[in-house]
């Protein structure tokens, strides 16, 4: 059974297959965002790294310039050539040369060499230097010393001294002086002024020596705002420290300039990495929240179809599948190809006496009821085998069986006998009983609508035949149901003629035995169909309004019968709808006095739902008979709306329990305390019971013990020819029941 699925089920799934993708896309964009943001990071950092080393380069340069130029303060002065070269002045040379340079610009050595570049003055830090220590620096700076001589040779003083370039020669660089990394800068000792000429070559040499010590360093570092700026031999392995090794004028390694590298690529990294982490971690829980909702929704929606599907194909009382579910399944087991040795039957049941449990004990017991009898339908069930609430107290079962109708007939037995057990409805016991109509698929060509309808044939003739049992469909049932037009017609040409309609009454027996009367029944054989059971033709005759015609037949031949044997009780069952028409009193009148019959030898048999019609014109026709003394029997007592205490209100003369529970009565069998109830109530109200329907001596046994009055069924004899039952007047001995 394809149900079509909703659309909002597809767009909320689409929604999820949306979310998934912008889910999908969040992940990929938030990795493409960091990969970005790492790169650009890296990126970042690395130009920064490439400027500071630049910077740092030009921290070494510049100093390399600046050397020179704050020696040439003392060196391009005539006091200095005076002191040193003419007077050699150790004490002027101290206070203005040593001391001055290292206080003033922190130049930690100087040295002075003269014009054969022998030293002739040497200080470290401020106090003389040891000669091994001078001897090493001499040695070490010599081949700078003999490029200043060259320079100068090659007439860097005169182009200075004309005045073609900017300052005297210069030789500055980087070098290990005595194991320590210094700058060593070398300038010549010449005049200011111009005044004192030395001959070229002959000028005295000032080198003054800058060590790259930490000192140093953090002087630099303050100055050009470098942090953590310090000079190393080994190459520093932490992370964040930058270096750019520094080299003599040879190539040599000399020192690592160091630096506590600045990464603004990183800081921002530090920044916002947090707040991009933030963001994503928030657009993720944004994206889960919407996918539970969605999928919450979904799954919401999706357990609504399919409880909405669930509710229109079940019962909701039992749980069970409904009438529509039941249809559709059985024409999908139709369509199945048949199998030569599997045959299936429907079977369609009808609780009898439900309404008694529904209206006595209420409608939640009257559900407890009809769950229950789910249930125990369910265990007498195969796995292949369906069972379904029709509706009402009506339930069916699709019935797979070997050939014959020995299957549906031993599975009929055990439901009826499963059913026929006690319930326990809120701790009081109830008794039901199941009829049953059965139809077995024939042809191949079945139709589910058309089973079901000559199973509900069978189930109307399995009530009608006495309930608690299983009848098979006929097509002579049919026959007679397909057509209820022409059962009218043929009714009523039947009516007419009279020749086809008879009654047959069916002997009353007392307790001894002895006949006391007979209850009158219609028979009607047809020309074709045979003998039409009353329980097809009088709800056609009351359903078109035929059954005042049929009801004054009847009545007439019984009264003609009562008329001849006074003392006898005759009874006539009459229909609601006879009882309703305010003329059908004067009717029974009539054929009294025309019959010449007893008022008190009549009896009419009226169903229970006719006493529900308070103040009705029934109910005034009822008053009118037992005023003129014509007794009235309460026919089928237990199987209707009733209580018990309807019979304190309305007085009867009889009522006849129902065959439905004589025919449940077995010794210890529990019928047995309803029927005693309904006698010990009747009793003490005066009212007589009949039991009806009395088929074994068993059942006969136990009505007589519990002191019924009045008997009637097939054991004691069956419906029978006004002339046989005469014959039974008379000769009591030719009874052979
Ligand atoms: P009912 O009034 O309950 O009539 C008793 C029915 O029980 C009769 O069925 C009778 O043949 C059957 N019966 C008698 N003894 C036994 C027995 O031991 N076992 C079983 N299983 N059945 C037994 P019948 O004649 O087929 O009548 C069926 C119903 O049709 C009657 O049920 C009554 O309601 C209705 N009916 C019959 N004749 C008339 C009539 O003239 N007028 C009206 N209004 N209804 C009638
Ligand atoms: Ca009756
Ligand atoms: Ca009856």
């Amino acid at each position: 059974m394809g149900m079509q699925s909703p659309g909002p089920i597809k767009q909320w799934r689409l929604s999820i297959g949306t979310l998934l993708f912008v889910g999908l896309g969040l992940v990929l964009t938030a990795a493409a965002t960091l990969g970005f943001v790492l790169w650009s990071a890296a990126a970042v950092d690395r130009r920064a790294l490439d400027q500071q080393a630049a910077l740092a380069r030009h921290v070494i340069q510049s100093q390399l310039a600046r050397v020179p130029h704050e020696q040439e303060s003392i060196t391009i002065w005539d006091d200095s050539i005076v002191n040193t070269s003419i007077a050699f002045n150790e004490e002027w040379i101290n206070v203005n040369i040593g001391r001055w340079m290292l206080d003033y610009f922190g130049h930690d050595d100087v040295l002075i060499v003269n014009q054969a570049n022998q030293p002739i003055y040497a200080m470290a830090e401020g106090s003389a230097m040891g000669d091994a220590r001078r001897d090493a620096a001499l040695a070490q700076i010599m081949p700078l010393i003999s490029q200043m001589r060259v320079q100068i040779a090659g007439g860097g003083l005169d182009a200075y001294n004309a005045g073609s370039v900017a300052h005297p020669p210069r030789v500055s660089e980087l070098a290990v002086i005595d194991g320590t990394p210094a700058l060593v800068s070398i300038s010549p000792i010449i005049s200011d002024s111009g005044t004192l000429t030395q001959p070229t070559g002959s000028e005295y040499l000032h080198v003054s020596m800058v060590r790259l010590d930490d000192d140093y360093a953090s002087r630099l570092g303050e100055e050009y705002q470098i942090p953590a700026l310090s000079f190393s031999f080994a190459g520093s392995a932490v992370p964040g420290i930058a270096e750019i090794p520094l080299t003599d004028i040879d190539g040599r390694f000399i020192a690592f300039l160091e630096w506590q590298q600045s990464r603004p690529g990183q800081a921002l990294l530090d920044q916002a990495i947090p707040a991009i982490a933030g963001a994503f971690l928030i657009a993720a829980l944004i994206m889960l929240v919407l996918m539970r909702q969605l999928w919450r929704n979904s799954s919401a929606l999706e357990a609504g179809r399919a409880d909405a599907e669930f509710q229109a194909a079940h019962d909701h009382l039992t749980g069970l599948p409904n009438r529509l579910r039941f249809e559709s399944a059985l024409t999908q087991v139709l369509m199945q190809r048949p199998d030569r040795d599997r045959r299936i039957s429907i079977l369609v049941m009808d609780l009898d006496r439900f309404k008694t449990v529904n209206d006595t004990l209420g409608h939640r017991a009257g559900d407890d009821l009809i769950r229950a009898v789910g249930q125990r339908l369910s265990q007498l069930l195969g796995p292949d085998e369906i069972l379904a609430r029709l509706g009402g107290d009506e339930f069916a079962i699709i019935h797979r069986h070997a050939p014959g109708l020995n299957g549906p007939f031993v599975l009929s037995n055990r439901i009826i006998d499963a059913i026929g057990k006690p319930f326990d409805i809120f701790g009081s016991e109830a008794f039901v009983g199941v009829s049953i109509g059965i139809a077995t698929v024939e042809s191949e060509e079945a139709d589910a609508h058309e089973l079901v309808r000559k199973a509900d044939i069978a189930l109307y003739e399995a009530k009608a035949g006495g309930r608690n049992r299983a009848i098979v469909f006929e097509e002579t049932m049919n026959e007679l149901l397909q057509n209820q037009k022409t059962i009218e017609v043929e009714l009523r040409e039947a009516l007419r003629l009279k020749d086809q309609l008879s009654v047959a009454f069916q002997p009353l027996f007392a307790a001894d035995g002895s006949i006391i009367g007979a209850e009158a029944l219609a028979r009607w054989t047809h020309p074709r169909l045979g003998q039409i059971s009353p329980t097809h033709f009088v709800p056609v005759a009351e359903a078109t309004g035929l059954i005042g015609a049929l009801g004054s037949f009847v009545l007439r031949v019984a009264c003609e019968l009562g008329a001849k044997w006074p003392g006898y009780t005759f009874a006539v069952n009459i229909s609601p709808a006879q009882l309703r028409d305010a003329s059908f009193p004067s009717t029974v009148f009539d054929m009294l006095a025309q019959t010449g019959m007893r008022p008190v030898d009549l009896e009419l048999e009226v169903t229970e739902g006719i006493l529900l019609e308070e103040a009705s014109e029934a109910a005034e026709a009822l008053r009118i008979f037992r005023a003129a003394d014509i007794k009235i029997a309460l026919d089928d007592f237990g199987t209707g709306y009733s209580s018990l205490n309807y019979l304190k209100r309305y007085p009867v003369d009889r009522v006849k329990i129902d065959r439905s529970f004589v025919s449940q009565l077995a010794p210890g069998s529990v019928s047995i305390a309803i029927v005693q109830a309904m006698v010990t109530l009747a009793h003490a109200l005066r009212i007589d019971v009949t039991a009806e329907g009395v088929e074994t001596q068993e059942q006969m046994a136990v009505l007589r013990a519990l002191g019924c009055n009045v008997y009637q069924g097939f054991l004691l004899s069956a419906p029978i020819p006004s002339a046989a039952f005469e014959k039974l007047l008379t000769e009591p001995e030719s009874r052979v029941a």
